[in-house]
């Protein structure tokens, strides 16, 4: 075993776990952030939600339809910029060619590998080292306004079934006796879909305790510090471009989300990620009567309303706007709209105004699955690429990462996740 630390750029979620991975294998690890904080990032307020119920990516059959249709209408869950359409062509069309009933299909089963793997990974972390991060484990409840969008998500949720995947289907009353706050929309909802197994929790505090563990156990991480490029001799990488310095390292991992496309083609690596942006709007929801106990996802608004602790965050929607990271009033507007629709009594009683409002972005994989392990070039490793489910994959990623650098057998097949697919 090498004792030069394995530089790992980033530390949001996928960062952090890895640190955390690689050390449990008895390595050292120096973590380099840009930003002045762990999990300042994609990983800072996102939905919360673990959810190894919800993996179907998001290039489902008609998607591209879908897009197009949304150009210029600030009120579609999923958004296309005209702005953007320049950094998306290759990208795009990967993500239409995976967009078959098979490949999709293909692709939500080995999601759902990798996710289940997960969710137990990061309960068993919590357990061992007593985090709290808000956590609830009462599951998922997916409200459908149609009996279309019903049927489609009753045969996905057959389909996981199949691999082991819980779930109830509910009619109105059955919705009503597992979430009673949603009586007051009762008359506008066809169905449910209860996930008992999904979990959700703060995602940027269990970033924070993973952070304080990795210190613990005497790794470093250094924040404030932008990696600039990597160096690479004879098929190998053995440097870091910090701002005005090349620092030596003979292994690294790039976890740096939607920004390690930028990092990886400094090696001359081509990674098939993009942005897409999501908001958040998280309110104090302490002294408000009858706040939702349970998860709850909006199929229609593609949305989720999720009790973090005294909090209520609400979040969701998809903006292809390249790294714009600006927070834009109507997207905002339609996550407050949401909770008027879905929770009428709790929106009146919340103040709105005050409510913390985010945007984070993405890292989106044309394919629909990460990109976790070894590139072409020697040393250099990749853990990015996880698009909606960075929160519920994180856990796995890193233990299959991990594994495959240090060369031991890993706990699920790692083939389909591999960065050599592309890399
Ligand atoms: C609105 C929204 C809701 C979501 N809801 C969920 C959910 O409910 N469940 C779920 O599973 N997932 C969810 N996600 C997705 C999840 O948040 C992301 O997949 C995950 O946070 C990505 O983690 P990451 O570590 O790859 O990236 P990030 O968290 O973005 O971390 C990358 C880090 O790398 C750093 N970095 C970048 N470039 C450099 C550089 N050159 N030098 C040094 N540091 C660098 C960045 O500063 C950053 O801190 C949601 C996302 C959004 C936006």
């Amino acid at each position: 075993m090498s004792t030069q630390p394995i530089a790992i750029i980033g530390a949001g979620l996928q960062g952090l776990t890895t640190a955390l991975a690689l050390q449990q294998r008895g390595e050292v690890v120096r973590v380099l952030e840009r930003a002045e904080g762990t999990a300042l990032e994609t990983s800072y307020a996102n939905a919360g939600m673990l959810t190894p119920s919800q993996v179907d990516p998001w290039n489902s059959p008609g998607v591209g339809r879908h897009l197009l249709q949304s150009i210029g209408r600030d009120q579609s869950a999923m958004l296309l910029r005209l702005g953007a359409l320049p950094s998306l062509m290759g990208w795009g069309l990967s993500f239409l060619r995976h967009s078959t009933p098979n490949r999709h299909r293909q692709a939500t089963r080995r999601a759902f590998a990798l996710a289940r793997h997960s969710i137990e990974l990061t309960a068993q972390i919590r357990e061992k080292l007593g985090i709290d991060y808000d956590a609830s484990t009462h599951g998922t409840l997916k409200v459908f306004r149609s009996d279309r969008a019903f049927a489609a998500s009753i045969a996905t949720a057959e389909f996981l079934g199949r691999e082991g995947m819980i779930f109830e289907a509910l009619d109105a009353d059955g919705v009503i006796d597992t979430e009673p706050q949603l009586a007051e929309v009762a008359r506008e909802l066809v169905g449910g879909l209860r996930f008992p197994d999904d979990e959700c929790g703060d995602a940027h505090l269990f970033c924070r305790r993973i952070a304080a563990e990795v210190e613990e156990r005497g790794g470093r991480i250094d924040c404030g510090v932008d990696v600039r490029g990597l160096e690479c001799r004879g098929g190998r990488v053995t440097g870091l471009h910090l701002e005005g310095e090349l620092v030596d390292a003979s292994r690294i991992v790039v976890a740096a989300g939607s920004w390690s496309v930028e990092l990886l083609r400094s090696a001359g690596l081509r990674l098939p990620v993009r942005p897409a942006k999501g908001y958040s709007l998280t309110l104090d929801a302490k002294g408000i009567p009858n706040t939702p106990r349970i998860a709850v996802v909006d199929d229609t608004l593609h949305t989720a309303i999720v009790p973090l602790g005294d909090r209520l965050r609400i979040a969701g929607t998809a903006e292809f706007a390249g790294f714009d990271k600006r927070v834009r009033a109507p997207r905002i507007r339609n996550l407050s709209d949401l909770l008027q629709r879905v929770y009428p009594s709790v929106a009146a009683r919340a103040d709105l105004g005050s409510a913390n409002a985010w945007a984070g972005l993405r890292p989106m994989s044309s394919d629909g699955l990460p990109f976790i392990g070894p590139t072409r070039i020697g040393g250099l490793f990749v853990n990015s690429g996880h698009g909606h489910l960075g929160w519920t994959m994180a856990m796995g990623s890193a233990d299959l990462l991990a594994d495959l650098m240090v060369g031991k057998p890993t706990a699920i097949d790692p083939s389909p996740y591999l960065a050599q697919r592309a890399l």
